[in-house]
């Protein structure tokens, strides 16, 4: 029987978020459903529900860094069952016949209907997706992944997509002892950026519009701190790094950032600003530096990064909220002001 949930949702571009109650679908046969204890709140979030990448399908119930604990499995669900700890990130399906779904890129998805959405996108049976501000969700066994006992289920929400998207490129671009990383915006990205990198061996910096979290940052990992603010960090830094991951969700002057990058260094978008930005040539051809982007991570390198978080006691930073407090939390996160992710206990949803 499909089961009706509260869960919080935005119904424009403007109102506050506000409880409502959702559908979930029956138990099919390779589906999980799980009670969701813990939901973060990514600024990915907060982009969909003001619209700033179009109009969303409104009711938008967000949600996509989801950690809870399974109730039921269908007749074929053969990797979890009842009492699993699990957790579900950026989507919830997949073609699975795509050269990138084959190749465990599924957040690539080419195939028909694409890579779908924890929110605000359509499920396999056509219906609208509910992201993880609820209290339950029901999702197909090869799209959950499996928590390690050694993550509490608070700190691991966020892994799910702020652990995630970080993970993917500090792999891709081989981070590692003798590499310079910078990470640009110490938020909920790029904090785990930091604790990813270090974990791996690389030499960290932070690049953040001030030195107010400089202590914060050294801690986490960095050895290095500066303030974009300061002109002079520019001029310093100039031919420095090998990677630059940035994290930023407002626009920044690329050129810049470019400048900072040795020969043949490479400067990751991970952030997704509302409105696009230029790239100068001269700084981008003159050191044969390349500009690239990366989004969250496939299922299989997802299970990886939580089992490397595990082994390597890497947790974010977060600070635990009750539901009714999203409204200001994403304020919050708009004024650069949390540290380092926020997560609803759902169970005051
Ligand atoms: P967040 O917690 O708000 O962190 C963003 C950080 O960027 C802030 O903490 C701040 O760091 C810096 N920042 C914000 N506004 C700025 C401005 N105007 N100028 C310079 N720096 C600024 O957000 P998040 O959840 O980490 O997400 C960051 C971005 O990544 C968003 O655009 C989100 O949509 C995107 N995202 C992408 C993926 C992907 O797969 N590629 C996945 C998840 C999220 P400082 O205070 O240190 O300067
Ligand atoms: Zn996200
Ligand atoms: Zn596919």
């Amino acid at each position: 029987m499909s089961k009706t949930v509260s869960a919080y949702a935005a119904t424009s571009a403007t109102e506050p978020l506000a409880r409502t109650t959702i559908s979930r679908r029956d138990v099919g046969p390779h589906d999980v459903a799980f009670d969701i204890k813990f939901a973060g709140i990514c600024h990915s979030d907060i982009h969909t529900v003001k619209a700033e990448w179009g109009a969303p399908n409104y009711p938008v119930v967000p949600g996509h860094e989801i950690a809870g604990v399974v109730t039921e499995v269908g007749s074929e669900v053969t990797r979890y069952q009842v009492g699993d700890r699990v957790g579900v990130g950026c989507f919830v399906d997949s073609c699975r016949e795509c050269e990138n779904c084959v190749a465990g890129l599924e957040q690539y998805c080419t195939g028909r209907g694409g890579m779908r959405g924890t929110y605000n996108s359509v499920g396999r049976d056509g219906s609208p997706t509910y992201g993880g501000y609820s209290q339950s969700i029901v999702v197909d066994e090869n799209y959950v992944l499996r928590i390690p006992d050694a993550i509490a289920l608070d700190a691991a929400a966020p892994l799910l997509c702020a652990g995630i998207t970080l993970y993917s490129p500090l792999r891709n671009w081989k981070a590692g002892p003798g590499m310079s990383v910078a990470v640009v915006g110490l938020g909920g990205l790029g904090h785990m950026g930091v604790k990813l990198a270090a974990a791996m061996g690389a030499e960290v910096t932070v690049l953040s519009q001030s030195l107010k979290k400089m202590e914060d940052g050294l801690r986490l990992g960095a050895s290095h701190y500066y303030a974009t603010s300061d002109p002079d960090t520019f001029k310093k830094l100039r031919n420095s790094f090998d990677l630059i991951l940035n994290t930023v969700s407002a626009n920044l002057d690329l050129g810049a950032y470019l400048s900072l990058l040795k020969v043949d260094g490479t400067l990751v978008e991970l952030g997704m600003p509302e409105h696009a930005m230029t790239v100068p040539p001269f700084p981008l051809a003159g050191m044969r530096r390349s500009l690239s982007g990366s989004m969250i991570g496939g299922i299989a390198e997802t299970q990886e990064m939580l089992d490397f978080c595990a082994e390597h006691g890497v947790t974010p930073e977060i600070e635990v909220i009750d539901a009714s407090y999203v409204n200001e939390a994403y304020e919050r996160v708009l004024a650069s002001d949390v540290r380092y992710r926020f997560v609803i206990d759902a169970s005051t949803i």
